[in-house]
């Protein structure tokens, strides 16, 4: 099964590895494992990756990053195989990314606060939870040279990825956070967490925003929502009120351009898709798995993983 093609399923976990696939006690397995998840390129941006690293450290070259659909009801039986069959790391995504953290031993303090792991290391028999979405979204912001450290962040969404987002921009010390969702009582049970979080400080202005508040200049505005997933979607703000300088960040990646990407770009915001937060969650995940493994130094081939995702990428578009 090539990279690109269907996803694995929990039966074929039950029974693995599959027949035809090169596979011994030597090799090691990585997995993302969602429903649905057969759009996922993360298999293509970690398999470029340990490809590279096989280079220096041929240990390597037995690694294999894979996709698995496995339905929420399955999600306790999968993830005791998994360790059962020597995977070493899985990535989560949707809807995975809080119910499996009854299935997991040691939490990293992003995860306490997010109440979410992205990121699980099976080390000495058990599994170690990790959130690497919001370093992903900082790395992403510092490769447009922008920076959280005493900024306003316009957070539109208050799911998942919208409190990854929510507690890096803590950590960096942004000035405040004003939050807009389409549910308000789910906007405000974020306030209330994050103002609970080991990351908050009393300096930020935690506050809920309305559609055509007042913003100051230099807010950095971040589409955490899934409004722009479907081509047709509307946008989830109107850039016209909102005073320049600005920088417009969408976490979706695909489509490249969003409406609010697209109404950015008319309106010569400076504004960047997820892409790029992507390949850094993805890094910073394969970083975590590695660590022991890798020779002294030896980093994570960040532009290896972006150039195989905007390949894959330009590939499904043709
Ligand atoms: P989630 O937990 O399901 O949260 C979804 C959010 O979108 C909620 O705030 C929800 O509001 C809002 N929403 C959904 N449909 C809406 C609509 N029709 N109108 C207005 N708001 C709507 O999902 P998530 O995991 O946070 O992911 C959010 C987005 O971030 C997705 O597009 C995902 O692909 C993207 N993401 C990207 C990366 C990356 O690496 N680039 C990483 C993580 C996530 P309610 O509270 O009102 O339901």
């Amino acid at each position: 099964m090539s990279e690109a093609a269907k996803p694995y399923t929990l039966e074929d976990l039950k029974n693995w590895p599959p027949q035809g696939l090169d596979w011994s006690a030597a090799h090691v397995g990585l997995a993302v494992i969602g429903h649905p998840i057969a759009h996922s390129l993360s298999p293509v941006m970690h398999n470029a990756a340990l490809a590279v690293l096989a280079k220096t450290n041929p240990e390597f070259s037995k690694w294999r990053y894979f996709k698995f659909d496995i339905e929420p009801k399955d999600l306790a039986a999968a993830i005791g195989i998994f360790a059962a069959k020597s995977f070493r790391g899985l990535n989560l995504t949707v809807p995975h990314k809080t119910e499996v953290l009854e299935h997991v031993s040691h939490k990293s303090a992003a995860v306490e606060d997010a109440k979410a792991a992205n990121t699980l290391k099976f080390q000495n028999g058990q599994w170690h939870g990790y959130s690497t979405d919001g370093y992903g979204l900082n790395q992403a912001l510092i490769d447009h040279r922008v920076s959280m450290t005493d900024a306003t962040v316009l957070l539109l969404g208050a799911g998942g990825a919208a409190r990854s987002a929510a507690l890096e921009a803590l950590m960096r010390g942004c000035r405040s956070v004003r939050i807009h969702n389409r549910t308000k009582s789910a906007a405000q049970t974020l306030i209330d967490d994050l103002s609970k979080s080991s990351s908050y400080s009393s300096a930020t202005e935690l506050s809920l925003y309305s559609l055509g508040d007042e913003l100051p200049a230099g807010a950095i505005v971040i589409n955490a929502t899934s409004l722009g997933l479907k081509v047709d979607d509307p946008s989830p703000l109107d850039l016209s009120k909102i005073p320049r300088p600005a920088f417009v960040f969408d976490m979706i990646y695909r489509p490249a351009q969003t409406r609010l990407l697209k109404q950015a770009a008319e309106m010569g915001i400076p504004q960047a898709n997820g892409l790029s937060m992507l390949v850094h969650q993805g890094a910073d995940s394969l970083a975590i798995w590695t660590k022991e493994i890798r020779p002294e130094g030896k980093t994570i081939p960040v532009h290896v993983m972006d150039d195989a995702v905007r390949s894959a990428l330009a590939q499904h578009t043709q």
